[in-house]
């Protein structure tokens, strides 16, 4: 061994680097992947709710019988033949035709991460600044940090982003002499929070970030996972210019095959090719071949339904153990859709300090802290349940309740 550690390169990394650390949800999942462990920290969706036997066999079909396309090189943008399926999933949800939505302006990803890095990519210089909710997704944080772009946090209540906090976040950003690039955010069954923007809000934040200049960057893994009534209609459903539409198959169909898309503005589609390509060439093409067979053969629309019941069986689950079980003073949001719960500890409780003692008592969540970029969040976690079964959401929440009752009394 010659002891070289990583620290020996801490005076070459690029400044990008520098504020790079680990996200605390990813260094959560070795332990929470622990079988004894109720692991209420993921995001993973319920792929056994998928019929595997006839997705193994069409995975194996794609390989052996199109395996002179499948196995080669793609294109920048990625298959026409998937951008128009992701056109008919997109209109599901109200972006269609009329209101410009083309194979043409659809950009193929790798999940919606790299969607989201693409964006960054095109606007973010360092010292930009983007607004996005607080709290809001931990892979979005971590995507503006390597931009070296400060994100300024818009308060958010039951009824998503709130307008007069956005209008504030503006004027505070001009007032600084900094400039805001972009809104990011996600409207409908919000990571972490699951609270989704209503109707008229969404219509006041599309024309504050209007008359402001600010480019809204719209993240919808979820707006299909919807356990009641019809989600409010997308951002990009009400709004073609200055609006990205980013979405991803990881939640409606598989993560593993990390397939997701953006919808761009015209004039903005090619540099977005360009930059994908001089990330990663040409997303899979086997990848976009099983999502668009998937698509045109398999009852893609009822799998959106299996899911949906699969999620509300457990979203009620949840909460029902969290209304018997949970201490006074503990709330919680009341998501309609999606895979999160968001809740408020009792005053004085520490998400993150409690963490070692909750893992010892075999259960796992995310602190706040993970989703703000400024260090708030310690008096809240979330709580994941499209993928522990109804029985051990309950026995989650009976280990955590017991954990907070322990905290409370010392
Ligand atoms: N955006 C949000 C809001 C997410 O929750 C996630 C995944 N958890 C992503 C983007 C990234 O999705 P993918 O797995 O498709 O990269």
């Amino acid at each position: 061994m010659t002891g070289t550690t990583l620290d020996d390169y801490t005076d070459r990394y690029a400044r990008r680097v520098r504020g790079m650390t680990a996200s605390e949800i990813r260094a959560l999942f070795a332990v929470a992947s622990r079988p004894e462990v109720v692991s209420l920290a993921g995001g993973a969706p319920y792929i056994a709710a998928l019929p595997l036997d006839a997705v193994g066999e069409m995975l194996g079909r794609l390989g052996s019988e199109q395996g002179t396309s499948t196995l080669q090189y793609g294109i920048g943008q990625g298959t026409l033949e998937l951008r128009e399926r992701i056109c008919e999933v997109m209109a599901l949800s109200g972006i269609d035709v009329n209101c410009g939505a083309s194979p043409e302006d659809v950009v193929v990803t790798v999940g919606g991460q790299q969607a989201l890095d693409l964006v960054a990519r095109l606007f973010l210089d360092p010292g930009d600044v983007v607004l996005a909710e607080g709290p809001t997704y931990v892979g979005a944080l971590g995507v503006f940090q390597a931009a070296q772009a400060q994100v300024v946090h818009v308060a958010m209540d039951s009824d998503g982003l709130v307008p007069e906090a956005l209008e504030a976040a503006i004027a505070e950003v001009a007032r600084s002499g900094r400039r805001a690039k972009f809104l990011y955010t996600i409207p409908t069954f919000q990571n972490p929070t699951g609270v989704t923007l209503t109707d008229e809000r969404r219509e006041r934040v599309l024309d504050i970030c209007e008359r402001a200049g600010l480019l809204v960057v719209e993240d919808d893994p979820y707006g299909q996972l919807g356990f009641g009534s019809e989600a409010p209609a997308p951002l990009r459903a009400r709004r073609r210019d200055g609006v990205f539409y980013l979405s991803t198959f990881s939640k409606t169909f598989a993560p593993g095959l990390r397939v997701g898309w953006i919808l761009a503005p015209h004039a903005v589609r090619d540099k977005l090719v360009i930059a994908s390509e001089a990330q990663i060439l040409c997303p899979s093409n086997y990848a976009q071949a099983a999502v668009s067979t998937y698509l045109s053969t398999m009852p893609w629309r009822e799998q959106l339904k299996t899911y949906r019941q699969v999620y509300a069986e457990r979203r009620d689950a949840l909460l029902s153990a969290l209304t018997d079980l949970m201490p006074a003073g503990t709330s919680w949001t009341e998501p309609q859709g999606g895979l999160f719960v968001w809740a408020t500890l009792p005053e004085g409780l520490d998400a993150k300090a409690m963490m070692p003692r909750a893992i010892a008592a075999r259960v796992a969540y995310v602190p706040g802290t993970g989703f703000y970029a400024d260090g708030s969040g310690a008096g809240n976690m979330r709580l994941n349940f499209s993928f522990p079964p109804p029985e051990r959401i309950r026995e989650g929440v009976r280990r955590l309740a017991s954990v907070m009752e322990q905290e409370m009394a010392m």
